[in-house]
């Protein structure tokens, strides 16, 4: 969408192509139906930060197109925004359709012929030069550029299914393998099941690979009938090595030093008598978590508390402040917020998004193998990314008139 928007405000005559029902149909589910639009982030390098593959790629997109032209041209066309904590901006009204809507207001005054149902099954090109596309009714559109931005391969029932890839592997190009990426974890442990629903507030999730930490924060984790997910789970499937393999440690008291929640312990446990464990643990944990918690510490919940000795004491501080996780893979894609991998990079022009190998042929948005943290930034890359294509063929267009 935006490609095109900005292809037709460079002056190029542009069809937008989509082969969905109305446009943007993955928008539409983005941030909970809200649209965490963008994050708004001041400096590119800050930006980059959040964006584990290939960030250098996308410096001249952000320049060309960064996070506050979205919100300026969202509150040009009607839209108005609002930002929340860590930067993420949404629409003021809440509504994911009002993005949608107010891009499709600018494509409509900038000219653009939007024509829903077009599915697009080829690209055309003669002697490494785009001449236009094959519709999928076997009707062919003629063209000097051809921006695809059909996507990744996460939730295809919203039009995503890896078109795009195909067509640059086609054509010779290189394609990064996908990967599910900002999904659910699925554990080794059975124990997250039996606390399915259960959410956690305020605990630190740290990742490791090789004995390496490679993820750590604090935040909220949800227990599922596969293992684990919620914020910091989906966050932590982000930065996991491809194999989708980890070890992880949950630490449920994060606000306490391990010499503070051994004396919080020794208190509580001391007063409780003859009071079994696992009623004990409920001052510490929700109380579906305190009735499980003692067998992951090895112990019997039953346990009176007066003959809960020091090793015993110090099992379950352990388990408090680091309890184990194994992590053997991740959700599958059609559940998966980002698609990781995708057209390799190298074979694209980061300066205006054109293929190195197809005068005419730009690629944009999801379909490259640029992925990012959740906050807005996903959908900025689309955005810049698309931006940048637009402009570029556009100015392209304008140079073979001259
Ligand atoms: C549940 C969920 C929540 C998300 N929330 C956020 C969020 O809050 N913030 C954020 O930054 N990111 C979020 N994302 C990620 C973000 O939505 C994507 O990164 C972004 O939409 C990618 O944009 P795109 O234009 O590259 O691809 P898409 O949005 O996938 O659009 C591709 C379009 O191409 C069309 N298409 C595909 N093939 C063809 C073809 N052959 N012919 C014609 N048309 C075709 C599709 O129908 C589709 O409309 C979320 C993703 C999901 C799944």
């Amino acid at each position: 969408m935006l490609a095109a928007l900005f292809a037709a405000r460079g002056g190029a005559k542009v069809t937008l192509l989509e082969k969905n029902e109305k446009l943007g149909k993955k928008v539409y589910i983005t941030g909970k139906g809200r649209c965490n639009v963008t994050n708004a982030c001041e400096d590119v390098e800050d930006f980059l930060r959040e964006v584990p593959r290939n960030p250098r790629f996308l410096y001249s997109a952000l320049r060309c197109f960064g996070p506050f032209d979205m919100l300026s041209l969202l509150s040009d066309l009607g839209c108005e925004t609002k930002i929340e904590r860590g930067r993420r901006a949404f629409p003021v009204s809440d509504h994911a359709s009002d993005v949608t809507k107010a891009v499709e207001k600018g494509l409509r005054q900038a000219g653009v012929d939007i024509r829903l149902h077009s599915e697009v099954k080829r690209i055309i090109v003669e002697e490494n030069c785009v001449t236009g596309v094959l519709l999928s009714d076997g009707r062919r559109l003629p063209a000097d550029a051809v921006i695809v931005c059909t996507g990744g391969v996460s939730y295809p029932s919203t039009g995503s299914t890896g078109d795009g890839l195909k067509w640059a592997g086609d054509l010779g190009m290189k394609v990064s393998p996908v990967l599910p990426s900002l999904v659910g974890l699925r554990t080794k442990e059975a124990w997250p099941a039996e606390l399915q629903g259960l959410t956690l507030k305020n605990v630190c999730l740290t990742g490791y690979s090789c004995g390496k930490i490679i993820y750590s924060e604090l935040g909220e984790l949800l227990f599922t009938h596969f293992g684990v997910s919620g914020p910091l789970v989906i966050e932590l499937s982000s930065h996991l090595p491809e194999t989708g393999k980890a070890e992880a440690a949950l630490n449920l008291k994060p606000g306490l030093t391990r010499e503070q929640l051994d004396q919080r312990l020794t208190r509580e446990l001391s007063a409780a008598g003859k009071k079994q464990l696992s009623t004990v643990l409920q001052t510490l944990l929700p109380m579906r978590f305190a009735a499980l918690f003692p067998a992951l510490c090895g112990l019997d919940g039953k346990t009176p508390c007066s003959q809960v000795s020091a090793k015993m004491r110090a099992a379950i501080a352990e388990n408090l402040q680091a309890l184990p996780l194994t992590i053997i893979g991740t959700r599958p894609m059609d559940e998966a917020i980002i698609t990781r991998g995708g057209v390799d990079v190298k074979g694209v022009s980061p300066n205006t998004m054109e293929t190195k190998a197809v005068k005419g042929l730009y690629f944009a948005g999801e379909a490259l193998d640029v992925d990012a943290h959740t906050g807005g930034y996903n959908l900025q890359i689309a955005w810049s990314t698309g931006a940048l294509a637009g402009k570029s063929a556009a100015a392209a267009k304008k140079e073979g008139n001259a």
